[in-house]
């Protein structure tokens, strides 16, 4: 799509038809407003959805200088992704003029939506479009976050915010000469970072996500009630759980500890995923689902962390960290699973700060005209030395083994083979890390041959084998040798199955909770298995409410 093309997206004009719905939907009403008055300010929680309908609007930046980004006439409207999922208003929107607009809560917004099609989709596409400009436009300041590359708090707040979509900018201190005076603008020196700051406004020095999370709006308040279905997990099978079940009249709650979209979240490009020929990045997939949930109504309150399931009669009850529980007729268990941590001396000590578990844009810059390291020999492994290899000057891949067609798709392993600046290692593991504040080498050994080699890197990546996030489950919740979760028929002849009925298919061995994707024991690990195991789990939730 042009740039032009997403312009005429994001800011379309609702044609006389459409702004005559407005007038048929319950959330709406009509409202003036005087010159100079402020619709919407930067930073509102559950601002209002705005549609003009005479006088004019001007949508403004202020996170710096003030800066214009449109001006709305009659018939074009305020408003991003944020009003479905979440989230503070990133924009300021102030009257010109006067002007007499419809102002829409973001229970209207889903009313419409859901009431009318075509006039909805102009109105989801235009903020889905938006926040893609805002992103782009590369003008657009917003969130900065000034901390060093080497700082493993620098790395988790970046990620949390990119896996949360926020747009930001980050100001990094060890390249950034500028970053020491902006500091002292705020009265704080370097040892004060990482530091959060909405333009020239000092909001957190090194914030919790939960933290951040609350200061932007992305954690609303749960609502304390019975819950029909809460999924546990939104990566593609939680996600795919939560449009289902919310699309077909559910009450859904969605606990997720980090971000959406899970382990694809972290794939820069997913080429196996049904109906995307030229493949889609995880992060795009995951967001258009947080939109989609967020449309019919699933609430995803992030971050919430499941720490214990406990029952209660018919109702299975969730702690949270911090204190909170939630109650639901019917759980999935959707927490999929996570890259095994590297055993070599010294590992721990630069996780975050040299060892990373994911290659996406959060830490490609640290590798800029660097050699870096990826480790491990299944796909992940090799879309990780693909898109690393546009970035650094070498990759080194290394696989245990001596075979890369063993556990890596063929188009992929063939493409790993023909990039240059890729070196793949066989046989070779990590033996050690060095460093001091931050990773600087690994010695490598070959074990076939003995040799010991060390590799100067800023950048190590790890993908080798993954478990299952299971561990905060009770004995209750049969699990394999390998801890994933037992379902189905694998646990119709278990001891914990009491109901008289044999098990659903993806139903674990207590009834009503129900487990799909990664950590289900047997899956396919693939996007569209999660996707289907997620869709597929819905049908036996409404087979189990029938029955309470
Ligand atoms: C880098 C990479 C590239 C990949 N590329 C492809 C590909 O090209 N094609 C393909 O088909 N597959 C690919 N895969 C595999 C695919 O991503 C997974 O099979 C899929 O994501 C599994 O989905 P899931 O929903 O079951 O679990 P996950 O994606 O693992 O999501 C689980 C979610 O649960 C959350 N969670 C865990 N514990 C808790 C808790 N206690 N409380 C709250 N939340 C919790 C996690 O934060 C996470 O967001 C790739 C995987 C990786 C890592």
């Amino acid at each position: 799509m042009t740039d032009q093309d997403l312009h005429s997206v994001a800011f379309p004009r609702l044609d006389p038809s459409q702004m005559a719905m407005l007038d048929q939907c319950g959330g709406a009403t009509l409202k003036k407003y005087c010159d100079g008055q402020t619709l919407i300010q930067a930073g509102m929680r559950d601002f209002k959805f705005f549609v003009v309908k005479s006088g004019a609007v001007v949508i403004m930046d202020d996170s710096e200088a003030p800066r214009r980004i449109a001006t709305l006439g009659p018939g074009e409207f305020t408003g991003d992704v944020a009003h479905l999922t979440g989230g503070s208003s990133l924009i300021t929107a102030v009257a010109r003029g006067d002007c007499e607009v419809y102002e829409v809560s973001a229970e209207g917004v889903r009313e419409i939506l859901n009431r009318f099609p075509d006039l909805g989709d102009s109105i989801l596409q235009a903020f889905i479009a938006r926040r893609q400009l805002l992103r782009e436009s590369g003008k657009f300041t917003g969130l900065r976050v000034i901390g060093s590359r080497y700082s493993r708090d620098t790395h988790r707040i970046r990620d949390f915010l990119t896996r949360n979509r926020m747009p930001f900018v980050w100001l990094d201190l060890e390249a950034d000469s500028q970053v020491k005076k902006l500091l002292q603008q705020f009265g704080l020196n370097e040892a004060d970072t990482p530091v959060v700051a909405w333009g020239r406004k000092l909001i957190f020095r090194n914030p919790s996500n939960r933290e951040l999370a609350e200061a932007l709006g992305l954690r609303q308040p749960i609502e304390q009630t019975v819950y029909d279905l809460i999924v546990v997990g939104a990566g593609p099978a939680g996600l795919a759980a939560a449009v289902y079940a919310a699309s077909e009249g559910l009450n859904t709650l969605v606990m997720e500890r980090t971000g959406p979209g899970g382990q694809a979240g972290r794939s820069m490009r997913i080429e196996n995923y049904l109906g995307f020929p030229t493949g889609i990045s995880g992060s795009e997939l995951a967001d258009r689902a947080v939109v989609q949930a967020g449309k019919f109504g699933a609430r995803l309150p992030i971050p919430s962390t499941v720490i214990n399931l406990t029952f209660d009669n018919a109702y299975s009850v969730l702690q949270l960290d911090g204190d909170e529980k939630v109650i639901g007729k019917c759980i999935l268990i959707a927490t999929g699973a996570e890259y095994r941590r590297l055993t070599a001396e010294g590992c721990e000590q630069f996780e975050g700060s040299g060892v990373y578990y994911a290659a996406t844009l959060t830490e490609a810059p640290l590798c800029h005209g660097a050699e870096v390291v990826v480790v491990g020999g299944g796909n992940s492994a090799g879309q990780a030395a693909v898109f690393l290899s546009g970035v650094a000057r070498k990759v080194y891949l290394l696989i245990r083994g001596d075979n890369l067609y063993k556990d890596m798709s063929a188009y992929l392993a063939r493409r790993v083979e023909q990039t240059p600046n890729i070196e793949i290692l066989f046989n070779t593991v990590v033996r050690q890390m060095h460093g001091n504040t931050h990773l600087r080498s690994v010695e490598v050994v070959n074990n076939k041959t003995g040799e010991v080699r060390t590799i100067k890197t800023p950048a190590l990546f790890s993908f080798i084998g993954a478990s299952p996030h299971t561990d905060w489950l009770p004995p209750e919740i049969e699990k394999d040798e390998k801890q994933f979760i037992r379902t189905g028929t694998d646990i119709a002849r278990s001891s914990q199955w009491i109901a008289r009925r044999q098990p659903y298919l993806l139903e674990t061995s207590r009834a009503g909770v129900f487990a799909a994707g990664d950590v289900r024991s047997g899956s396919v690990k693939r996007v569209a298995s999660a996707v289907g195991e997620g869709a597929m789990a819905v049908m036996f939730v409404h087979e189990y409410l029938k029955e309470m």
